[in-house]
């Protein structure tokens, strides 16, 4: 994933402000930074649930901003997990998983199916297939979200703080199948206020203020030696 010159504004607010980074295949970079700093706006023009103002964006060559491609296509190369779970409250958790396989990938029910269940049981909740979302805790419910995304086995997994809206005690179990996804070599761009997370799992650590990328590097060094005062009056706050 290279992102190159990437503005967003809203009307007269510019939210981004000139955003160059590369996400190498295998690597997990994680996004921190201050409420309002653009990190959900960033996260949604790499999958294009915003258009840039300006800049490119581009997955393993394929120019994202680029008119002439399409978009559907390449959006579903990517897999997004929200704050906010956002399963399908009507439908059983396996056909969470199944319907987009299905819809937009074209796959068989039976196929669907065993690709589904393959992801349960990697995201530790196999036992729930059948349950319906309301039927499950906040942190299963994100974690057959992330399965869901898994199933249309994508390049590239974005997370806009995952954990954010689960009770404390839930929060372990999600950022340990993100740990283990990491493991296995996924592609991942993580927004967290877990520092401990990013300090153990990212390989970079990007920290952005006010629309810009204020620093990166190492998580040794962006958490453990920032160089500039606005990312340690941050890590001051959430530490
Ligand atoms: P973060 O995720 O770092 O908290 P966001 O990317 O959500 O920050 O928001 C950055 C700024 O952009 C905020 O000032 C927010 O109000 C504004 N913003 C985000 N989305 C929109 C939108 N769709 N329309 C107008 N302003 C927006
Ligand atoms: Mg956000």
């Amino acid at each position: 994933m290279r992102v190159e010159g990437l503005h967003k504004s809203f009307g007269e607010l510019e939210v981004l402000k000139g955003i160059d980074f590369t996400v190498r295949p295998g690597e997990v970079v994680c996004v921190i930074g201050p409420s309002g700093s653009g990190k959900s706006t960033l996260l949604r023009c790499v999958n294009l649930l915003e258009e840039p103002t300006a800049g490119t964006v581009a997955l393993s060559g394929t120019e994202l901003t680029d008119p002439d491609v399409d978009i559907d296509r390449v959006r579903r190369r990517i897999g997004m997990v929200f704050q906010s779970f956002n399963l399908f409250p009507h439908l059983s958790v396996l056909d969470n998983l199944t319907i987009a396989q299905r819809r937009v990938l074209g796959r068989t029910k039976d196929e669907a199916r065993r690709i589904g269940r393959a992801n349960l049981r990697r995201v530790g909740v196999s036992e729930k297939e059948s349950a319906y979302p309301a039927q499950l805790s906040g942190g299963q419910q994100q974690r057959v979200a992330i399965a869901r995304a898994l199933s249309m086995e994508p390049e590239l997994m974005l997370f806009d703080e995952p954990t954010s809206a689960l009770d404390p005690e839930l929060v372990g179990d999600v950022l340990a199948v993100m740990r283990r996804l990491a493991d296995e070599g996924m592609t991942m761009m993580v927004v967290t206020h877990e520092m401990s997370f990013a300090r153990e799992v990212a390989d970079r650590v990007v920290f952005m203020d006010g629309g810009v990328i204020v620093e990166e590097g190492p998580p040794t060094r962006v958490i453990g030696d920032p160089q500039h005062q606005r990312t340690r009056t941050f890590l001051s706050r959430v530490l």
